[in-house]
């Protein structure tokens, strides 16, 4: 079955085509077609398209919205100058699959998109509103494309993250705001951490009742994973995406005060303090340089930056302390797994983070970690390591694609 999984953000538009069916997920051999992304919807849109096996292509062309952005993005997937494998006509796609980010307390699984289950996703809109009516217009664009033969699915960040128990997402703040209002811990990167949980489950042959691990996925956005039998008990991100670990542009755990404080000392609305903690906070908001850890290691290695370096102290510290306090959440841990951008690709960071945590059984090999990135996959911790310590890349698409195959074979859930 050939998927088409949709990420849409306000002015972007990410797809990737991946072919996929139950024996072939066995074997774990899908097949990414192709894929690509759509930039500056709206304006004169920035777009990179590329077929397994070609060079990328790019180019530029006025792109109004998100509905004319995919229609753009189908005729090239269809045409004989993509050449894309299998792919003759609209016909040879047999479903989308999308990102949802908030699917709030009632989608806690992937499902089929039908009426109701857009009225829910809007319903979310509240809770996400910067997130979900981007979504949406992906759906909406699709169900457009594609007609109602083609049937679509939804997956959610914060699906993964439905086991959590009250005490890890309830809030100490008074409990009818969560009656109300549904103020709560949700959690993001849900597909991210269960795609890893679930190749920790293939690399370490441990059953889904077995995985007792903690997931830390690095990127841009960064978040922590308590995963015990399999689920999900407590995350690091909460009823937005701010909580939790220092992030390229997120400031993370913050004192709520902060806020009033600097209303006050600053005249800030409240819209500027949300753009404040959410766009100029974080690796960036310390450096003053950049929100990208690559280039803050250099800035740190070749010009001993002090801000860069403080930066990425900070960063490593509060993941420190967050893999501190999961593995006492969690009673001990058997693994600890690294994702995301950094997570995957530096080794220099993941070193910081484990560093002087022998005393909780968790120990990196040098030569080991120094050997995993640019996506490879593998152990870093040393022979003593009582925790073993994983670099798994992260592959969300391609959990939506095989998400959306169950649903729409109404297969129960495997991965
Ligand atoms: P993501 O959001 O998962 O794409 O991750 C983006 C982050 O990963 C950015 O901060 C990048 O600088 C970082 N990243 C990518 N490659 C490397 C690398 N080789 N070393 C350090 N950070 C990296």
């Amino acid at each position: 079955m050939n998927i088409l999984v949709l990420n849409c953000g306000s002015s972007s538009l990410k797809f990737q085509v991946i072919s996929t069916d139950l024996e072939v997920i066995d074997r774990n051999e899908d097949r990414a077609l192709a894929r690509g992304v759509v930039e500056r919807i709206g304006s004169e849109a920035l777009i990179t398209l590329r077929a397994e096996g070609k060079p990328a292509v790019r180019r530029a062309a006025p792109l109004r919205d998100h509905r004319v952005a995919l229609d753009h993005v189908l005729r090239w997937l269809v045409s004989p100058e993509a050449a894309v494998p299998g792919i003759q006509s609209l016909a040879d796609i047999h479903a989308v699959g999308h990102r949802i980010v908030h699917g709030g307390e009632k989608l806690t699984r992937s499902v089929i998109i039908d009426d109701a289950v857009i009225v829910q996703i809007e319903d979310c809109i509240d809770l996400a509103p910067l997130h979900n009516p981007a979504n949406l217009k992906g759906i909406y664009s699709a169900r457009e494309l594609f007609g109602p033969g083609v049937p679509q699915v939804a997956v959610f960040d914060t699906s993964f993250h439905s086991t959590m128990p009250p005490e890890s997402f309830l809030y100490a703040i008074p409990y009818q705001l969560y009656v109300r209002h549904k103020v709560r811990r949700y959690g993001f990167h849900g597909t991210s951490h269960r795609y890893v949980a679930y190749r920790y489950r293939q690399l370490s042959g441990k059953t889904h009742e077995e995985t007792n691990v903690i997931t830390v996925h690095l990127g841009n956005g960064c978040s922590v994973c308590a995963i015990r039998a399999g689920e999900s008990i407590d995350t690091s991100m909460g009823l937005t995406p701010v909580e939790g670990l220092v992030m390229g542009t997120r400031c993370g755990d913050i004192d709520a005060s902060v806020l009033e404080f600097l209303h006050h000392k600053e005249g800030m609305s409240f819209e500027e303090l949300d753009g404040l903690l959410n766009k100029r906070s974080g690796l960036l908001g310390i450096s003053g340089l950049t929100n990208d850890m690559r280039d803050l290691l250099e800035e740190e290695h070749e010009h001993q930056d002090r801000r860069a370096h403080l930066a990425i102290e900070i960063f490593c510290l509060r993941a420190k302390k967050y893999l501190g306090s999961y593995l006492a959440r969690m009673n001990g841990a058997d693994a600890i797994v690294f994702t995301g951008g950094i997570g995957e690709n530096s080794p220099d960071v993941r070193a910081r983070i484990c560093r002087d945590l022998e005393f909780l059984g968790i120990a990196v090999d040098a030569e080991r970690n120094a050997a995993l990135s640019g996506g490879k996959e593998g152990e870093i911790g040393a022979a003593a390591s009582r925790v073993r310590l994983y670099v798994i890349p992260t592959n969300e698409e391609l959990l939506i694609a095989r998400d959306t195959l169950r649903c729409v074979r109404n297969v129960p859930r495997r991965w």
